[in-house]
């Protein structure tokens, strides 16, 4: 037994309420899209969007964020999920798009398109207000305060824009697990998990129609490095693929929070499974974890 336990808190729509959020990261993005990379009208851009999101969302397990070929995410896993698709199937669905975008990214560390919409999130959403679910502040302090356990922040943003908004929370110092890069997948990764049913593996089948892609090695070492201390791990987060699935196949509990946008499928897979666990809501996370870590 564990003396204490690291609880890996993810930030955007966990501790944050990502789905009143996402309309403005949406807007800033066609802004952006439209005036600096794209230069066309930005009423058409925003027709595009539209389509492409209808698109996406009339078969939403045959679209994603794909990375380097393999599916990062499923495109209606989260909101602001749901925004990088549809504007990645956007710019890629438009030949003169597409065009644009390699003009604008020509030394793309993934590729333009991938690299586009990075570079889009990580400026609109550090000038955004934050916007902290209600219980966010009372729940991270009384991990805070609590013997047994010690709170982690992990985000896909760069650190200092999440620094700069729990700063507000008027907590003292939370350590941050920044630039995590759960989306990066290497499909050439040597890295294989021991499933009880399916042996040995690297895609983790969910259901019919969907599976997530275990190959995600910056996110593997950052979890591992946690491990190393000898504390015990948990991680809580509101979607599956990105942040849930890795640390379920290593044998670290996984709480799934439920919000206004979490499918189905997602839920019934991390309540089915023996290490998983899906909180209605936040303010039930001290009580969930003292059971849990118990
Ligand atoms: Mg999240």
């Amino acid at each position: 037994m564990s003396a204490y336990w690291k609880v890996i808190l993810d930030y955007d729509g966990t501790l944050t309420a990502e789905e009143e959020q996402v309309t403005a990261l949406a807007d800033k993005s066609l802004d952006t899209l439209a005036r600096d990379i794209l230069r066309v009208p930005r009423s058409r851009l925003e027709e595009d969007y539209r389509i492409a999101r209808e698109a996406l969302l009339a078969a939403p397990h045959q679209h994603w964020w794909e990375v380097n070929g393999l599916i990062a995410s499923y495109c209606d896993e989260g909101a602001f999920i749901l925004n990088t698709s549809t504007l990645q199937a956007m710019l890629r669905g438009n030949p003169d798009y597409l065009r644009a975008v390699t003009r604008a990214f020509p030394s793309a560390e993934y590729d333009p398109v991938v690299d586009c919409t990075n570079y889009l999130f990580h400026r609109h959403t550090a000038e955004l207000a934050p916007c902290f679910r209600p219980e966010t502040r009372a729940v991270l302090a009384e991990l805070m305060a609590h013997p047994s356990f010690v709170p982690l922040v992990l985000t896909n943003s760069l650190g200092d824009k999440v620094q700069r908004n729990l700063s507000t929370l008027g907590l003292g110092e939370l350590v941050i697990l920044g630039d995590t890069r759960q989306y990066e997948m290497d499909p050439h990764w040597g890295q294989w998990f021991s499933h009880p049913r399916w042996g040995r593996i690297q895609i983790l089948p969910v259901d019919e129609l969907h599976q997530v892609d275990l190959r995600r090695p910056a996110y593997y070492r950052a979890l591992r490095g946690e491990m190393s201390s000898g504390a015990g791990l948990v991680v809580v987060a509101d979607t599956l693929s990105l942040p849930g699935a890795l640390p379920l196949v290593m044998g670290i509990p996984f709480v799934l929070l439920r919000t206004p946008y979490t499918p189905p499928w997602c839920l019934d897979f991390v309540a089915a499974h023996p290490l998983g666990h899906v909180l209605d809501e936040l303010a039930g996370l001290p009580c969930l974890l003292t059971t849990l870590c118990a």
